[in-house]
């Protein structure tokens, strides 16, 4: 991991003077975002627009240098940005636009770590039954330093047990980001279902979802933009590692995908989640390689089988039982329909990949 320093801390209260001066009529502020060549990172950079858009496809495609992202030779650097999701700016406000873009190589093919365009194929040839998905993002703070954030500097805190949705000074760590993600995300048009406090002190959480098909990996791939953003004003670091503490009784971080067809959420259902996690069982591998950005090697140290994980190397479902690979929630089995949730993500996986692979087992 990089080296930070707190150096380049400003005072964030100077900014609102300058934010707050008008912009000409008709213009508008438009920053592109997209993936970067770790398939785990993001970028953006802004632009200044001479009308007020209203779908992404208004959007010029624009492009960046891809030799400073990991995604192009030098020699022949240019990479394409083509717009393909709109959302408000919740930062600069007003007509401003913050738009999820998809990255192309010189040859207008796809770039290695632009996995949405397999991704969207599949959910058009599933989309009569309407997949719907709800990804829980776990995700840890840390300090400039890349200690944990809150945590002694010399030292743990206590042990785990009276963090889980806690309230309280001694008991969580960084709320004020969380609350500020929330705000951001419901402003600027991610359909975010909630948050809370996980396991591990100054672990959280946030789901998105329910969302139906393509958006619930454009919905979350944003949603992780504006963490880093605000987190960013805070001058704190968020990681994405699956296991930022890697000895100690510390758990680790997920991205659980929940899943339901329109056949599972009508009376019933049951019986189609019980064959859909048949399918999944005999499949367990691949959904692995697919469930983080290197191939199931960063889940591998979270995957252990405690901790409320499952094993890596093998499958395993059950009723509410969170130690499995995939859980049927309790109100499901009870209700006869429903959904499922397939625990195995990695918290820093792709969720155009877990999405893809999830729809491709259970529905094609
Ligand atoms: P957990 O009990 O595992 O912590 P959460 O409440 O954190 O569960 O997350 C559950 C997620 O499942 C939410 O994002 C919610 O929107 C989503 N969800 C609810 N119903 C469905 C459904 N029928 N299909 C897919 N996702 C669903
Ligand atoms: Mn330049
Ligand atoms: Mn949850
Ligand atoms: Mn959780
Ligand atoms: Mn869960």
């Amino acid at each position: 991991m990089p080296v930070m320093t707190s150096g380049a801390a400003t005072d964030k209260t100077m900014l609102d003077r300058y934010m707050s001066l008008p912009i000409p009529e008709g213009k508008c502020q438009v920053t592109y975002c997209w993936i970067d060549g770790t398939g785990e990172m993001l970028r953006s950079k802004s632009r200044t627009l001479d009308f007020i858009p209203n779908n992404p496809s208004e959007l010029p495609i624009w492009n960046y240098d891809g030799s400073s992202t990991g995604q192009a030779e030098g020699s022949n650097s240019d990479v394409y940005l083509y717009p393909i999701r709109m959302y408000r700016d919740p930062f600069r406000l007003g007509n401003n636009k913050i738009v999820l873009c998809e990255t192309y190589k010189h040859n207008k093919k796809p770039t290695t770590s632009n996995k949405r365009v397999t991704c969207l194929e599949v959910m058009n040839k599933a989309a009569d039954q309407h997949p719907w998905f709800g990804m829980e993002q776990e995700y840890t703070l840390l300090d400039v330093d890349e200690h944990p954030f809150g945590w002694p500097k010399n030292g743990y805190p206590g042990p785990q047990g009276r963090y889980h949705c806690a309230v309280g000074a001694d008991k969580v760590f960084g709320r004020d980001i969380v609350e500020a993600h929330y705000r951001v995300c419901l402003y600027s048009g991610i359909n975010i279902a909630g948050t809370n406090a996980e396991t591990m002190p100054a672990q959280w959480e946030y789901q998105i979802g329910p969302c139906e098909g393509i958006d619930m990996g454009d919905d979350l791939w944003m949603a992780r933009y504006f963490l880093e953003r605000v987190s960013e004003d805070f001058n704190v670091v968020v990681t994405l590692d699956p296991k930022p503490i890697r000895s100690g009784n510390w758990n680790g971080a997920g991205l659980h995908a929940n899943f339901s067809t329109e056949g599972m959420r009508n009376p019933g259902g049951l019986a189609l989640i019980e064959e859909a996690i048949e399918r999944l069982s005999k499949n367990h591998l691949a959904h692995i390689r697919a469930y983080d950005p290197n191939e199931g090697k960063d889940n591998e140290r979270r995957l252990i089988g405690s901790h409320e994980t499952s094993s890596y190397h093998d499958f395993s479902s059950g009723i509410a039982n969170r130690g499995a690979s995939v859980r049927i929630p309790r109100t499901c089995a009870d209700e006869g329909k429903g959904y499922l949730e397939d625990r195995r993500p990695s918290s820093n996986a792709d969720p155009y990949m877990v999405t893809e692979i999830m729809v491709r087992t259970m529905c094609l």
